[in-house]
């Protein structure tokens, strides 16, 4: 009991945003776990009692906390949903910070998150390898183009149809860039992401024929590292403040005007996470971070409000292929973006747009939430997939290479021939006629 009492200590910091919870489960009808599994624990309400509980040492194990405080995929429908304000995310972030720092990471994980991911250089290289030699684990799905499917039985796979590491990821194709700005007058740094340079380059070229088509000068350092979720979702603060230090270096805030991704759980991590779990440590630090936080937005934001697309002048119902848009969690209930991508990717006179039903429901990815419960992932992804096909389009586009790869898995499991894309992809073909970019 004594270790209890010492984690409910560390906890207490937690009591006051925990106490905002008025217990009025109006987060029951959003929560896309609860909805599989009808268990209150699963719902930040019971979630919530389950810390409160904590801090009133009535638990012996903190395992078993950990266990309920991972079956969840920070998607945020909860805290969008709650009328009392409650901070529900930062909650659960925190709460697994200390209980990991209390318990401590699987020798697993230490590997993978300190050793891997928290060296850039040398996660670019497992990468490069997992690439260059993925014929020797991965089938690729001729008939489903873009997955794959593990020729070996594998744990960490299991049966899923993946997005293969790319030949060549992007810091590959371009290394670094530092153009002038064009006509528009703008600079940009580009914060590529993990799941871009390494599995969907392509998203990352394109951003950059779209940004030089509309004149803003590029601002894209070499050796970028991870925006630090995976670490910080798994409870490991250390490696998180390592990669956005890491980050911060490279991106020298004075050097852009603002800084773009084309990942929602980038743009998220880095507006939202950086400063509710970063501790600086110095004023110099602290300023620079701030300044890349308030620089930050994303792709298709910047498009339309710096840019100027239209979102008026954009046709809705032509063209030939139709398209649907996935909203991602971390794009539309925690930065409010949904119009901007929608406008883009009708912006192409090419597709005739149709609405998903429930479009921001949750894919169910959410990051090592699919790792270790993909059971409930996979429950949770096959109701996007029938919304997808309720459009009977046949492409679907979303602003995350994460859902992207969910929804992948998802069609291709079903023997569903639906392509998936970035709405940058889509506006690039638009622009391909008048493309100044090369390799
Ligand atoms: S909606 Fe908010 S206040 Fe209501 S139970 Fe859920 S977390 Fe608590
Ligand atoms: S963040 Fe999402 S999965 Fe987690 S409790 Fe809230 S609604 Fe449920």
């Amino acid at each position: 009991m004594a270790d209890i009492k010492e984690l409910a200590d560390l906890m207490r910091e937690l009591e006051g945003m925990i106490d905002t919870c008025t217990r009025c489960g109006a987060c029951q009808a959003v929560c896309p776990v609860f909805e599989q599994t009808g268990n209150e624990a699963d719902v930040a309400r019971g979630k919530l009692a389950l810390l409160e509980g904590v801090l009133q040492e009535v638990f012996k194990k903190p395992g078993g906390v950990a266990e309920r405080l991972d079956r969840c995929l920070l998607c945020g429908s909860c805290e969008a949903t709650c009328s009392g304000g409650v901070k529900i995310q930062e909650i659960f972030i925190r709460a697994r910070a200390i209980i990991t720092g209390f318990t401590g990471l699987s020798s697993t994980q230490k590997f993978m998150l300190r050793q891997i991911l928290a060296r850039p250089e040398l996660f670019d290289r497992v990468f490069e390898w997992l690439g260059r030699f993925q014929k020797f684990f991965l089938k690729p799905l001729d008939n489903l183009p873009g997955t794959s499917c593990p020729r070996l039985v594998s744990p960490l796979l299991t049966d899923r149809h993946v997005r293969p590491p790319a030949l060549k990821p992007f810091h590959r194709m371009v290394p670094s860039l530092d153009t002038s700005p064009g006509s528009s007058g703008k600079k940009a740094a580009f914060f590529v992401g993990c799941l871009i340079d390494k599995l969907y380059p392509n998203i990352a070229r394109d951003t950059v024929d779209v940004l030089t088509h509309h004149g803003v000068g590029i601002y894209l350092p070499d050796n970028q590292g991870c925006c630090g979720i995976p670490a910080i979702s798994a409870g490991d603060p250390e490696t998180f403040e390592t990669l956005v230090r890491h980050n911060i270096e490279r991106f020298d805030p004075g050097k852009f005007d603002f800084l773009v991704t084309a990942c929602a759980t980038c743009t998220y991590t880095i507006k939202k996470i950086w400063p509710m779990m970063m501790k600086t440590g110095s004023d110099d630090l602290n300023t620079k971070m701030s300044e890349i936080v308030e620089k930050t937005m994303d792709i298709n934001w910047f498009l339309i409000h710096e840019i100027g697309i239209e979102m008026d002048d954009c046709p809705q119902d032509q063209g030939d292929i139709c398209v649907t848009y996935h909203d991602p969690c971390h794009l539309k209930k925690s930065l409010d973006v949904s119009e901007e991508p929608r406008a883009l990717l009708k912006a192409n006179p090419a597709y005739r747009y149709v609405e998903m039903p429930e479009a921001d429901r949750c894919c169910g990815l959410g990051g090592s939430f699919n790792l270790k419960h993909y059971d409930l992932s996979e429950a949770i992804g096959k109701q996007k997939i029938e919304a997808i096909r309720s459009t009977g389009c046949s492409v679907v586009t979303t602003g995350c290479p994460a859902c992207m790869f969910q929804l992948s898995d998802m069609l291709s499991k079903s023997n569903d021939p639906v392509s998936v894309k970035h709405p940058v992809e889509l506006y690039a073909e638009k622009l391909k006629d008048s493309m100044t970019y090369g390799e």
